[in-house]
């Protein structure tokens, strides 16, 4: 049986059978919150929508596919602990002796509970596709003058259960990454805030640019969220999954100044730490907001979304 996938909080009644009508045939419910199966008319939008973002590549980009987890050093080295330790998922699994690994499996039988045996790994699942960029940008030696640019994605975790559209445990992201002078990832940021916002009209999504805060954990997180909006640190393209609705953040613009740097040692020939930047592509929230606005039939879609899209 199909539980329901519920859409966003809704403006009326109506808005919300059409979200939850969208939602049946994207995605089917796997027993937890924000996890679900994607049905082959969902996948193929994505399919469509990663080339798209492929062609926007520009030359002398370094493609990367990352695995749904990465280094747990590594993350921890970054700092995720200090901003979002609420949303980190980390393996764990039984490491004990053949003895102990069979009481925990036999107290499972039992009706216990055998997950209190179990110890982290050295990995967690990534909350974000460019953790892994910076070490191992850094393990390359001094960064060049006219510094280095990334494609990455990854499958990412983030423990947020909910059973809004548009807010997924684990969901796909996909970013260009710059790393570099600070001029160069200002620039960079710059310019795709401004080719976002042609993309959206390309696509015929409604969109607005805002900057905006990272949910940093906790008392001393809401600092930390005021001084990144103050900096102006972040920016998200909006877009509304109906025309009433709260609109979703689907891309973001993220300027992280010297932290990585500092953190993995990233320098130019002259010993100068540089600056990092990313723009993130939420996939899903792409994909859901090209559905909600333009309709279930891709067939039916506007002729510039689907020239965009090859359909
Ligand atoms: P962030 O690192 O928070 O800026 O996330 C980058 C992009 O990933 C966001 O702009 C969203 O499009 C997407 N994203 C973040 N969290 C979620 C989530 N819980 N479900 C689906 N997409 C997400
Ligand atoms: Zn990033």
């Amino acid at each position: 049986m199909k539980a329901p996938v519920q859409a966003p909080p809704p403006a009326d009644a109506p808005a919300q059978d059409a979200l939850a009508e969208v939602a049946a045939q994207l995605f089917v419910p796997l027993g937890v919150d924000g996890v679900y199966a994607r049905s082959a008319l969902y996948e193929d939008i994505v399919g469509r929508l990663s080339a798209y973002i492929d062609r926007q590549r520009e030359p002398g980009a370094e493609v990367l596919r990352f695995p749904p987890v990465m280094s747990r050093a590594q993350l921890e080295r970054s700092g995720y602990l200090k901003s979002f330790p609420n949303l980190l998922g980390c393996v764990c699994a039984l490491h004990g002796t053949e003895a102990a690994i069979s009481a925990a499996v036999q107290r499972f039988e039992d009706g216990g509970d055998w997950t209190t045996s179990l110890t982290s790994a050295d990995l967690v699942l990534s909350p974000a596709a460019c953790y892994p960029v910076y070490p191992l940008a850094a393990g390359r030696g001094p960064v060049p003058r006219e510094g280095l640019l990334f494609d990455v994605a990854a499958d990412c975790f983030r423990h947020e259960p909910s059973r809004a559209l548009d807010r997924l445990q684990s969901f796909r992201m996909r970013e260009y990454v710059r790393i570099g002078a600070p001029q160069d990832i200002r620039a960079f940021r710059e310019q795709w805030m401004q080719r976002a916002q042609r993309l959206a009209e390309e696509l015929a999504l409604p969109s607005r640019l805002d900057v905006a805060s990272d949910p940093f954990f906790g008392r001393v997180g809401q600092v930390m969220a005021v001084s990144q909006l103050q900096m102006s640190l972040k920016f998200e393209l909006l877009i509304p999954y109906q025309p009433a609705a709260r609109p979703t953040a689907c891309m973001s613009f993220n300027y992280h100044m010297e932290h990585f740097g500092d953190v993995w040692g990233l320098r130019d020939a002259a010993g100068q730490v540089c600056h990092t930047g990313c723009v993130a592509f939420g996939m899903d929230r792409l994909a859901v907001a090209l559905f909600c606005n333009h309709g279930l039939r891709p067939q039916g879609w506007p002729a510039a979304v689907r020239r965009a899209l090859s359909l």
